[in-house]
Protein backbone atom coordinates (compact mmCIF):
# COMPACT_ATOMS: atom_id res chain seq x y z
CA UNK A 1 0.00 0.00 0.00
CA UNK A 2 1.76 3.40 -1.08
CA UNK A 3 -0.74 5.78 0.22
CA UNK A 4 -3.04 5.43 3.87
CA UNK A 5 -6.14 4.02 3.25
CA UNK A 6 -9.35 4.35 5.01
CA UNK A 7 -11.27 0.68 5.99
CA UNK A 8 -14.49 0.47 8.47
CA UNK A 9 -14.67 -3.18 9.82
CA UNK A 10 -18.75 -4.04 10.92
CA UNK A 11 -19.19 -5.64 13.95
CA UNK A 12 -15.16 -4.93 14.84
CA UNK A 13 -15.91 -4.92 18.42
CA UNK A 14 -15.51 -8.84 19.05
CA UNK A 15 -14.30 -12.17 17.35
CA UNK A 16 -13.60 -11.65 13.92
CA UNK A 17 -14.50 -8.40 13.54
CA UNK A 18 -11.75 -7.12 16.16
CA UNK A 19 -9.17 -9.60 14.89
CA UNK A 20 -9.68 -7.93 11.47
CA UNK A 21 -9.72 -4.66 12.91
CA UNK A 22 -6.60 -5.56 14.73
CA UNK A 23 -4.94 -6.48 11.76
CA UNK A 24 -5.93 -3.74 9.06
CA UNK A 25 -4.74 -1.44 11.40
CA UNK A 26 -1.64 -3.09 11.87
CA UNK A 27 -1.55 -3.04 7.98
CA UNK A 28 -1.93 0.44 7.76
CA UNK A 29 -5.37 1.23 7.10
CA UNK A 30 -6.35 4.20 9.17
CA UNK A 31 -9.62 1.85 10.69
CA UNK A 32 -13.09 2.41 11.59
CA UNK A 33 -14.65 0.29 14.32
CA UNK A 34 -17.94 -0.16 13.60
CA UNK A 35 -20.53 -1.67 15.98
CA UNK A 36 -23.88 -1.81 17.79
CA UNK A 37 -21.87 -2.17 20.68
CA UNK A 38 -20.02 1.12 21.64
CA UNK A 39 -18.25 -0.59 24.74
CA UNK A 40 -16.13 -3.14 22.53
CA UNK A 41 -15.99 -0.85 19.45
CA UNK A 42 -14.14 1.77 21.98
CA UNK A 43 -11.56 -1.30 23.59
CA UNK A 44 -10.94 -2.60 20.12
CA UNK A 45 -9.91 0.86 18.89
CA UNK A 46 -8.10 1.77 22.10
CA UNK A 47 -6.09 -1.84 21.52
CA UNK A 48 -5.07 -0.59 17.93
CA UNK A 49 -3.81 2.82 19.17
CA UNK A 50 -1.48 1.39 21.66
CA UNK A 51 0.19 -0.35 19.31
CA UNK A 52 0.36 2.71 17.26
CA UNK A 53 -1.88 1.92 14.72
CA UNK A 54 -4.30 4.75 13.22
CA UNK A 55 -8.42 3.20 14.29
CA UNK A 56 -11.32 4.94 15.58
CA UNK A 57 -14.50 3.28 17.44
CA UNK A 58 -17.71 4.59 15.45
CA UNK A 59 -19.95 2.66 18.56
CA UNK A 60 -23.60 2.31 18.80
CA UNK A 61 -24.15 1.78 15.27
CA UNK A 62 -26.77 -0.75 13.97
CA UNK A 63 -25.86 -1.47 10.56
CA UNK A 64 -29.68 -2.92 9.66
CA UNK A 65 -30.73 1.11 10.14
CA UNK A 66 -30.08 2.81 7.25
CA UNK A 67 -30.02 6.53 8.61
CA UNK A 68 -27.30 5.42 11.29
CA UNK A 69 -25.29 3.80 8.82
CA UNK A 70 -25.38 7.09 6.89
CA UNK A 71 -24.58 8.67 9.61
CA UNK A 72 -21.52 6.81 10.89
CA UNK A 73 -19.87 6.66 7.09
CA UNK A 74 -20.49 10.63 7.29
CA UNK A 75 -18.47 11.00 10.31
CA UNK A 76 -15.71 8.24 9.29
CA UNK A 77 -14.72 9.99 5.96
CA UNK A 78 -14.60 13.11 7.99
CA UNK A 79 -12.88 11.35 10.99
CA UNK A 80 -10.23 9.58 8.29
CA UNK A 81 -11.07 10.76 4.78
CA UNK A 82 -13.07 8.49 1.94
CA UNK A 83 -13.47 4.89 2.61
CA UNK A 84 -12.02 2.56 0.27
CA UNK A 85 -12.07 -0.44 2.35
CA UNK A 86 -15.58 -2.41 3.67
CA UNK A 87 -15.69 -5.60 5.82
CA UNK A 88 -19.16 -6.65 6.46
CA UNK A 89 -18.62 -8.77 9.06
CA UNK A 90 -21.36 -7.72 11.90
CA UNK A 91 -23.53 -10.74 11.60
CA UNK A 92 -26.48 -12.32 13.87
CA UNK A 93 -26.74 -15.78 14.15
CA UNK A 94 -29.57 -18.15 15.73
CA UNK A 95 -30.51 -21.60 16.57
CA UNK A 96 -34.33 -22.61 16.23
CA UNK A 97 -36.18 -25.56 14.65
CA UNK A 98 -37.77 -24.47 11.03
CA UNK A 99 -41.40 -24.20 12.51
CA UNK A 100 -40.47 -22.13 15.51
CA UNK A 101 -38.94 -19.08 13.31
CA UNK A 102 -41.05 -15.93 13.71
CA UNK A 103 -41.45 -13.31 11.33
CA UNK A 104 -39.89 -11.20 13.57
CA UNK A 105 -36.56 -13.38 13.91
CA UNK A 106 -37.09 -13.92 9.75
CA UNK A 107 -37.36 -10.35 9.39
CA UNK A 108 -34.47 -9.23 12.07
CA UNK A 109 -32.01 -11.97 10.61
CA UNK A 110 -32.34 -10.64 6.96
CA UNK A 111 -31.89 -7.00 8.28
CA UNK A 112 -28.99 -7.40 10.01
CA UNK A 113 -26.83 -9.93 7.93
CA UNK A 114 -28.68 -8.86 4.36
CA UNK A 115 -30.06 -5.63 4.62
CA UNK A 116 -26.87 -4.26 6.46
CA UNK A 117 -23.69 -5.14 3.59
CA UNK A 118 -25.97 -3.70 1.33
CA UNK A 119 -26.76 -0.43 3.06
CA UNK A 120 -22.89 -0.02 4.09
CA UNK A 121 -22.11 -0.72 0.26
CA UNK A 122 -24.28 1.97 -1.02
CA UNK A 123 -22.83 4.12 1.69
CA UNK A 124 -19.11 3.77 0.83
CA UNK A 125 -19.32 3.25 -2.92
CA UNK A 126 -19.13 6.59 -4.14
CA UNK A 127 -15.72 7.18 -2.38
CA UNK A 128 -14.10 4.00 -3.69
CA UNK A 129 -15.90 5.21 -7.11
CA UNK A 130 -14.13 8.18 -7.31
CA UNK A 131 -10.70 6.72 -6.32
CA UNK A 132 -11.50 3.94 -9.27
CA UNK A 133 -10.58 1.64 -6.52
CA UNK A 134 -11.76 -0.35 -3.46
CA UNK A 135 -11.85 -3.59 -1.49
CA UNK A 136 -15.33 -5.53 -0.61
CA UNK A 137 -15.01 -8.26 2.06
CA UNK A 138 -18.05 -9.92 2.96
CA UNK A 139 -18.38 -12.56 5.74
CA UNK A 140 -20.52 -15.34 5.02
CA UNK A 141 -20.86 -18.68 6.18
CA UNK A 142 -19.35 -21.65 5.63
CA UNK A 143 -23.11 -22.97 6.38
CA UNK A 144 -23.97 -21.06 2.80
CA UNK A 145 -22.31 -24.72 1.60
CA UNK A 146 -22.84 -27.15 3.63
CA UNK A 147 -26.48 -26.15 4.83
CA UNK A 148 -27.26 -26.27 9.35
CA UNK A 149 -30.14 -27.74 10.28
CA UNK A 150 -31.97 -25.57 13.20
CA UNK A 151 -30.39 -22.51 11.55
CA UNK A 152 -32.56 -21.83 8.30
CA UNK A 153 -33.01 -18.26 8.69
CA UNK A 154 -29.32 -17.61 9.33
CA UNK A 155 -28.33 -19.92 6.48
CA UNK A 156 -30.15 -18.18 4.40
CA UNK A 157 -28.88 -15.06 4.54
CA UNK A 158 -25.34 -16.18 4.21
CA UNK A 159 -26.15 -17.82 1.07
CA UNK A 160 -27.88 -14.78 0.20
CA UNK A 161 -24.42 -12.77 1.00
CA UNK A 162 -22.72 -14.63 -1.70
CA UNK A 163 -24.99 -14.14 -4.52
CA UNK A 164 -24.38 -10.50 -3.64
CA UNK A 165 -20.89 -10.59 -3.32
CA UNK A 166 -20.58 -12.49 -7.20
CA UNK A 167 -23.48 -9.96 -8.31
CA UNK A 168 -21.58 -6.73 -7.01
CA UNK A 169 -18.37 -8.11 -8.21
CA UNK A 170 -19.41 -8.32 -12.03
CA UNK A 171 -20.85 -4.71 -11.98
CA UNK A 172 -17.78 -3.16 -10.12
CA UNK A 173 -14.43 -4.44 -11.46
CA UNK A 174 -14.92 -2.32 -14.03
CA UNK A 175 -14.36 0.64 -11.56
CA UNK A 176 -11.15 -0.88 -9.64
CA UNK A 177 -13.78 -2.11 -6.94
CA UNK A 178 -12.92 -6.12 -6.36
CA UNK A 179 -15.82 -7.92 -3.88
CA UNK A 180 -15.26 -11.33 -2.63
CA UNK A 181 -16.62 -13.25 0.59
CA UNK A 182 -14.82 -15.06 3.37
CA UNK A 183 -17.19 -17.95 3.99
CA UNK A 184 -15.80 -18.90 7.44
CA UNK A 185 -15.92 -22.51 9.31
CA UNK A 186 -16.20 -23.22 13.23
CA UNK A 187 -14.05 -20.21 14.86
CA UNK A 188 -13.55 -19.77 18.11
CA UNK A 189 -15.55 -16.60 18.81
CA UNK A 190 -17.76 -15.52 21.19
CA UNK A 191 -21.05 -16.46 18.77
CA UNK A 192 -19.62 -19.63 18.51
CA UNK A 193 -19.01 -20.19 22.02
CA UNK A 194 -22.99 -19.18 22.28
CA UNK A 195 -24.47 -21.83 20.20
CA UNK A 196 -22.22 -24.43 21.43
CA UNK A 197 -23.65 -23.30 25.18
CA UNK A 198 -27.25 -23.99 23.89
CA UNK A 199 -26.17 -27.07 22.19
CA UNK A 200 -27.08 -26.44 19.22
CA UNK A 201 -23.25 -27.85 17.51
CA UNK A 202 -24.02 -31.68 18.05
CA UNK A 203 -21.13 -31.91 21.17
CA UNK A 204 -18.31 -29.34 21.70
CA UNK A 205 -15.95 -27.27 20.00
CA UNK A 206 -13.68 -30.02 20.81
CA UNK A 207 -14.99 -32.64 19.61
CA UNK A 208 -15.45 -30.98 16.29
CA UNK A 209 -11.84 -29.66 16.34
CA UNK A 210 -11.08 -33.82 16.62
CA UNK A 211 -13.26 -34.16 13.02
CA UNK A 212 -11.72 -31.15 11.19
CA UNK A 213 -8.81 -32.19 8.95
CA UNK A 214 -6.50 -29.56 10.74
CA UNK A 215 -7.54 -31.15 13.84
CA UNK A 216 -8.33 -27.19 15.50
CA UNK A 217 -10.94 -24.85 15.52
CA UNK A 218 -10.51 -21.50 13.40
CA UNK A 219 -9.11 -18.33 15.11
CA UNK A 220 -10.73 -14.86 14.60
CA UNK A 221 -6.76 -14.01 12.80
CA UNK A 222 -7.18 -17.16 10.45
CA UNK A 223 -9.80 -15.02 8.92
CA UNK A 224 -8.24 -11.95 9.37
CA UNK A 225 -5.11 -12.86 7.70
CA UNK A 226 -7.74 -14.04 4.56
CA UNK A 227 -8.89 -10.34 4.52
CA UNK A 228 -5.85 -9.04 4.61
CA UNK A 229 -4.70 -10.57 1.66
CA UNK A 230 -7.93 -10.13 -0.31
CA UNK A 231 -7.76 -6.36 0.64
CA UNK A 232 -3.97 -5.87 -0.66
CA UNK A 233 -2.63 -5.00 -3.50
CA UNK A 234 -1.65 -8.13 -4.88
CA UNK A 235 -5.15 -9.32 -4.74
CA UNK A 236 -6.24 -7.15 -7.48
CA UNK A 237 -7.08 -9.98 -9.73
CA UNK A 238 -8.89 -11.62 -7.26
CA UNK A 239 -13.20 -10.71 -7.13
CA UNK A 240 -16.07 -12.73 -6.84
CA UNK A 241 -14.88 -15.14 -5.30
CA UNK A 242 -15.54 -17.41 -1.98
CA UNK A 243 -12.51 -17.88 -0.08
CA UNK A 244 -13.20 -20.68 2.35
CA UNK A 245 -11.46 -20.50 5.56
CA UNK A 246 -12.67 -23.45 7.77
CA UNK A 247 -9.82 -25.93 8.39
CA UNK A 248 -10.89 -28.52 5.45
CA UNK A 249 -14.07 -28.86 6.66
CA UNK A 250 -15.85 -27.80 3.37
CA UNK A 251 -13.65 -28.40 0.13
P1 LIG B 1 -19.43 -12.15 17.43
O1 LIG B 1 -18.27 -12.49 18.28
O2 LIG B 1 -20.81 -12.28 17.96
O3 LIG B 1 -19.23 -10.67 16.85
C1 LIG B 1 -20.23 -10.04 16.08
C2 LIG B 1 -20.16 -8.55 16.37
O4 LIG B 1 -21.16 -7.91 15.55
C3 LIG B 1 -20.49 -8.23 17.83
O5 LIG B 1 -19.67 -7.20 18.32
C4 LIG B 1 -21.94 -7.78 17.72
O6 LIG B 1 -22.33 -6.93 18.79
C5 LIG B 1 -21.91 -7.05 16.40
N1 LIG B 1 -23.26 -6.85 15.86
C6 LIG B 1 -24.32 -7.70 15.99
N2 LIG B 1 -25.41 -7.16 15.41
C7 LIG B 1 -25.03 -5.95 14.93
C8 LIG B 1 -25.71 -4.91 14.25
N3 LIG B 1 -27.02 -5.01 13.98
N4 LIG B 1 -25.03 -3.80 13.90
C9 LIG B 1 -23.71 -3.67 14.19
N5 LIG B 1 -23.01 -4.62 14.85
C10 LIG B 1 -23.66 -5.75 15.21
O7 LIG B 1 -19.42 -13.05 16.11
P2 LIG B 1 -18.24 -13.69 15.20
O8 LIG B 1 -18.25 -15.14 15.45
O9 LIG B 1 -17.00 -12.91 15.31
O10 LIG B 1 -18.91 -13.50 13.76
C11 LIG B 1 -18.53 -12.49 12.85
C12 LIG B 1 -19.12 -12.83 11.50
O11 LIG B 1 -18.63 -14.10 11.07
C13 LIG B 1 -20.66 -12.94 11.51
O12 LIG B 1 -21.19 -12.37 10.34
C14 LIG B 1 -20.88 -14.44 11.54
O13 LIG B 1 -22.12 -14.79 10.98
C15 LIG B 1 -19.72 -14.93 10.70
N6 LIG B 1 -19.38 -16.34 10.94
C16 LIG B 1 -18.80 -16.73 12.11
C17 LIG B 1 -18.49 -18.08 12.27
C18 LIG B 1 -17.83 -18.60 13.52
O14 LIG B 1 -17.50 -19.80 13.54
N7 LIG B 1 -17.60 -17.80 14.55
C19 LIG B 1 -18.77 -19.01 11.26
C20 LIG B 1 -19.38 -18.56 10.11
C21 LIG B 1 -19.67 -17.22 9.95
P3 LIG B 1 -23.04 -7.60 20.09
O15 LIG B 1 -22.08 -8.60 20.63
O16 LIG B 1 -23.30 -6.46 21.00
O17 LIG B 1 -24.30 -8.24 19.56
Amino acid sequence: MTERKTAVVTGGGSGIGRAISLRLAKDGFATAVLDINTESAEQVAKEARELGYEAAAFGGVDVSDRAQVDAAIDRIRETFGPVLVLVNNAGLTGTLGFQKITDELWDRMIAVNLSGPFYLTQAVLPDMISAHWGRIVNISSSSAHSGQQYMVHYVSTKAGLIGFTKSLALEYGPKGITVNTIPPGFVDTPMLRDVEAKGFIGGTIADHAERTPVRRPGKPEDIAAAASFLISEEAGYITGQIIGVNGGRNT
